[in-house]
Formats: structure tokens, C-alpha cells, sequence
């Protein structure tokens, strides 16, 4: 594909720009003795390229396993359930809207077990061979394996333990969270499925995987009769398109004193799913770094979900556009969780029943105990339960980087883990045959997920 190739091409021009740098300043003597601490910041960071210190050989490798690996998780299709002849069902909106709707017991295992053997065991060989690469780039980088070389932007000594302790004190809330859940599910699926003890299986939590438990809230909401808190009905009503939902995102920054979006922004985005081709419709904000193009790429829906994703995606451009005068190698998040946090505190600020009354998408009242209790449930279900599958992640994959575990233990170690900290297991027995981790967006990616 013409694509393709633009992109590999892109890839390594920017690659051999990097390497140039990296080599430049490998050859400075006694870097730490530069007297200004922001111009040896710069070059510190500047001498740490990633892949980039790969021969270009390598480096083509490296790229090439990784698009092959994106190419087939993008590409996936899998047929419904009971219908062998309705296929090309995609994550994106399919299967992703039977995850979350459907209460069929064996639909809900079908897709979860089929969207797997279609994507993640088919890019175990792929990743294996991509950990090799990875950890080389690393050393020669000057770190001993990518687990270092991804901790590096934190800038922190004790990251890991950090991680460790804040789980712990997030863990006893977890727990009431998991116990209620369960006592909810079990009612209604029965004992026979949900046993009193044991792990929750993972494909009956509203979620591909089990990431978010938020569209399982109707099943098992505290307060029954009393849910508000999906405005999307009212945005429906309201006639609400992709571009009103950005105007309106547009006008909270404002109205925090923040400065209207460029002109280029909203020529240059694609706020809807293009009806022509196929695009991978994951939500993403975009620095041309030229300081003046900014981009949004979302299929955005008439929904409270894609509502608030829209003001994250733009609390990205507003950071974008806040640091646009630093030096090029500061113009990032202060730290590679930064990001992610400001757009989230923006997230929870937008959706507070009392926001959402004042955008007229809430019509009545909301002082009442039993809706508050509703509200912080569902909110606890999306964040809360977020928390352990999001250190997960990365604790499973600087686990391989690490010790480069042999890959007869990628599936059993993922289900360890997703056990151990998330108290859920596979619906159906699972072997190293499978890669499940590979079923999700970031594992073919390489993207750290810690941020
Ligand atoms: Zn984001």
C-alpha cells in the first residue's frame, strides 16, 4: 500500500535526522560539564533516540515488525455470533458496541474469544522478535533494556516502588468495588456462572478488555430508577453533530480563559469517520510542531463518552499550544504521564452532574444522595477500575524486557497478572498458543502505557 510506504519512508527520514543528533552528540566531551542546566537537559534528552540508534537495517526491521503487527490488529474482522455468514464486524464500532451492550453469556464469549485468536496470536512470533529489537535500541542508548530506557523521561529513581505503593493504597477501595460487582453479577447471571469466590470472568464487564466496567452500570447500579448520568439520549434530542461537540469543547477552554482554536485546527482535523476509507479511529491530538498546525483525529459519535473525549483530545492541543515557544525537545508533557493527566482532570471536570445542567444536557435537579452515590459508582467503575489494567500493562512488559521471559510464559504471566491485580480471569482455558496482551491496541504498538 501506497500508505505504507509514505509512512515508512517519513519514519526513517526522521530516523536518520535523529541518529545524526544522537552521533553529534555522543562525540561531545564532557557533557555534564555544560554549565546551563536547560541547554544540558536538552542535549541529554536529545542523545536518547530509542530505535532511532539502530543501524538502519535494524531500524527497518524494528518499524516493519511493528507496522505488521499494527496492520493486522487494524485489519481484524471477525463474524457475529450464531451468523457464520455476517462477517467483517470491526473493533471499532462493533464489536466494541456488543461488548457493551449485549448480556448474552456465549455472544459476549464468542466476540471476546474470536476478536482474540484474530489479533493477538497472530503477532506473538512478531512481538517476540520485536522484544530483541527493542532491548538493543536500548543499550545502545546506554540503558539495559527498554523497560530503563522508558522510565528515563520520569526522571525518577524510584518509579517502580512509587507505582507500587500507590496501588497499594488504592487496592482496599478496589477490593469493595470487585466484591460488589461480583455479588451484582452473580445475581444476575446466577451462581452456576459467577462463583462466589473466585475471579470475575473477563468478557462480562461491558469491555473488550474488561479495561472499563462502566457499561456494565446498568446491571448494577446501587440505586436503580435514579441514573441521569448518561446525557447521550439528551445530546440525541438535542441534534448534537461531531463539529457542535468541538464548539462546545472549544468554549469550556475559553471560558477558562484559554485562547479560541486556530483556523488550521478545524480545516486540518477529522472530527468524524470519513465514509471513503478506512482510518483507525483510536482518538488522537496531533503538534505539527510548526507552532501553528494542530490536529484532532476522532470518529467522533453523539454520545456523553466521545462528549468527553473530545475536551480531552483538545486539553492535548491546549497543551500543545501552551508550550509551542520552548525549544522543540521540551515541547512535550512535563512528564510522559502529564498529558494524559491534564486531559483527564479536564475529562472529570466535564462530567460533573452540575456541569452537565449547565450545558442544558441535564434537565432535572441533582441534589439527592441516591444520584450522587449513582454518579461516583459509575465514575469509580471507569477510573478506579482502570488503575490496576493500566499498571498491568507495563508491569507484564517490563517483565519480558526486563528478563526477556521466554515466550512459552507471555499468556500465563498476562493472566497472573490479571488475576493478582485485577481479580478477573479468562472465559475460556487459555494456553501459550494465545497472546491475548496482544489484543489490545498498545502491546503491537510498542507504546508505553504508563503515562
Ligand atoms: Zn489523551
Amino acid at each position: 500500500m501506497i500508505s505504507t510506504r509514505k509512512k515508512l519512508n517519513a519514519q526513517q527520514y526522521y530516523s536518520e535526522f535523529q541518529r545524526g543528533l544522537w552521533d553529534l552528540i555522543n562525540h561531545l566531551d564532557n557533557l555534564e560539564t555544560v554549565p546551563d542546566p536547560s541547554i544540558y537537559r536538552q542535549l541529554r534528552y536529545y542523545s536518547i533516540v530509542g530505535p532511532a540508534a539502530l543501524p538502519p537495517d535494524q531500524l527497518d526491521r524494528y518499524n516493519r515488525l511493528i507496522n505488521d503487527m499494527l496492520s493486522v490488529y487494524n485489519s481484524a474482522t471477525i463474524c457475529a455470533y450464531n451468523e457464520p455468514f455476517r462477517c467483517g464486524l470491526r473493533l471499532q464500532p462493533d464489536l466494541v458496541t456488543t461488548m457493551a451492550r449485549s448480556r448474552n453469556w456465549d455472544e459476549l464469549q464468542f466476540v471476546w474469544t474470536e476478536w482474540r485468536r484474530n489479533t493477538g496470536q497472530q503477532i506473538k512470533d512478531s512481538f517476540e522478535q520485536m522484544v530483541q529489537i527493542s532491548n538493543e535500541a536500548a543499550k545502545l542508548n546506554n540503558f539495559s533494556n527498554t523497560a530503563e530506557y522508558w522510565n528515563f523521561p520520569f526522571e525518577s529513581s524510584t518509579l517502580n516502588e512509587d507505582l507500587e505503593d500507590a496501588w497499594e493504597e488504592i487496592k482496599p477501595l478496589y477490593e469493595l468495588l470487585h466484591a460488589y460487582v461480583r455479588r451484582r453479577l452473580r445475581d444476575y447471571y446466577g451462581p452456576d456462572k459467577i462463583s462466589r469466590q473466585a475471579p470475575l470472568p473477563a468478557h462480562i464487564l461491558g469491555n473488550m478488555w474488561a479495561q472499563s466496567w462502566v457499561n456494565i452500570f446498568d446491571i448494577t447500579q446501587p440505586y436503580p430508577g435514579q441514573n441521569f448520568l448518561d446525557v447521550t439520549p439528551e445530546m440525541k434530542k438535542q441534534g448534537y453533530t461531531p463539529l457542535d461537540i468541538f464548539r462546545l469543547a472549544e468554549d469550556f477552554f475559553v471560558s477558562l480563559n484559554m485562547t479560541a482554536l486556530p483556523l488550521d485546527f478545524w480545516s486540518g482535523s477529522v472530527l468524524q469517520e470519513p465514509i471513503d476509507r478506512v482510518v483507525l479511529c483510536q482518538p488522537s491530538a496531533w503538534d505539527f510542531c510548526n507552532r501553528r498546525d494542530y490536529r484532532i483525529k476522532m470518529c467522533t459519535q453523539t454520545n456523553m463518552k466521545d462528549l468527553i473525549t473530545a475536551h480531552h483530545e483538545l486539553a492535548h492541543i491546549h497543551y500543545f499550544l501552551h508550550y509551542k515557544n520552548l525549544p522543540k525537545v521540551f515541547r512535550d508533557g512535563a512528564n510522559p504521564a502529564f498529558h494524559e493527566a491534564i486531559g483527564e482532570a479536564i475529562g472529570l471536570s466535564v462530567g460533573t452532574p452540575r456541569h452537565l445542567q449547565q450545558l442544558g444536557l441535564v434537565q432535572n435537579s441533582v441534589e439527592d444522595t441516591a444520584v450522587d452515590i449513582n454518579y461516583l459508582y459509575a465514575m469509580a467503575l471507569d477510573k478506579v477500575v482502570f488503575l490496576p489494567f493500566a499498571y498491568i500493562m507495563d508491569k507484564w512488559r517490563y517483565d519480558i524486557f526486563k528478563r526477556e521471559r521466554l515466550k512459552d510464559q507471555y499468556n500465563c504471566n498476562w493472566w497472573r497478572l490479571s488475576e493478582e491485580y485485577m481479580g478477573i480471569k479468562p472465559p475460556v482455558l487459555r494456553s501459550e498458543m494465545d497472546f491475548d496482551p496482544g489484543s489490545k491496541y498498545h502491546i503491537p504498538a510498542n507504546i508505553p502505557y504508563l503515562r
